[in-house]
């Protein structure tokens, strides 16, 4: 059989939240980082800023619409572990991305050359047929066995007692350490 990873798109390749920073700081003129975005619900510093939670949705649709090349890869390892994985695995781009924004999901991939990947658009899943979820996003890690999830660390997810890399290419030992 073979082992079939899904890989998520925004917060664990697709850096959006370093673009959505940049966007803060020449609108607002304060200091800001993707450290700042230190909870699912955007955070603290951006409510100080008076922006809402659906402020915060749109300015991020608005970059995958409008501007989705300025959105760079989460780490340097991205793009080689990508190849590393699909040698051995089976790897599908995983993403819970809006309607709106598929079409930007698909040309960013393709703007990174790495549109040679299914892109499966599913919102819950933990319900799809897959070995191994990389992610950033909490709410996986008490709906997935432990050794089914590798969180993607983003300040956001750092509470979580979950198997954790920092860089992408970290998951290739991972994997080999507990692949059946
Ligand atoms: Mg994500």
């Amino acid at each position: 059989m073979v082992y079939k990873i899904a890989l998520d798109l925004e917060g664990t390749i697709a850096d959006i939240h370093t673009t959505f920073s940049k966007k803060i700081i020449e609108s607002y003129r304060v200091n800001f980082s993707v450290e700042d975005i230190n909870a699912w619900n955007w955070g603290e510093k951006v409510k100080s800023l008076g922006l809402s939670i659906q402020d915060c949705l749109d300015i991020r649709k608005n970059i995958w619409l409008q501007e989705l090349e300025s959105i760079p890869f989460t780490d340097e390892t991205v793009r080689e572990t990508i190849y590393v994985l699909t040698k051995k695995y089976k790897v599908d781009i995983v993403t819970a991305i809006e309607k709106e924004a598929e079409d930007s999901a698909r040309n960013w991939l393709s703007h990174n050359s790495i549109n040679h990947l299914n892109l499966v658009f599913h919102n819950d899943k933990e319900e799809l047929d897959y070995d191994l979820f990389i992610d950033d996003k909490p709410s996986l890690a008490s709906k997935l066995p432990y050794d089914k999830l590798i969180v993607y660390d983003r300040p956001w997810n750092r509470y979580l007692n979950s198997q954790r890399v920092y860089q992408l290419e970290e998951v290739v030992k991972k994997i080999d350490e507990q692949e059946i």
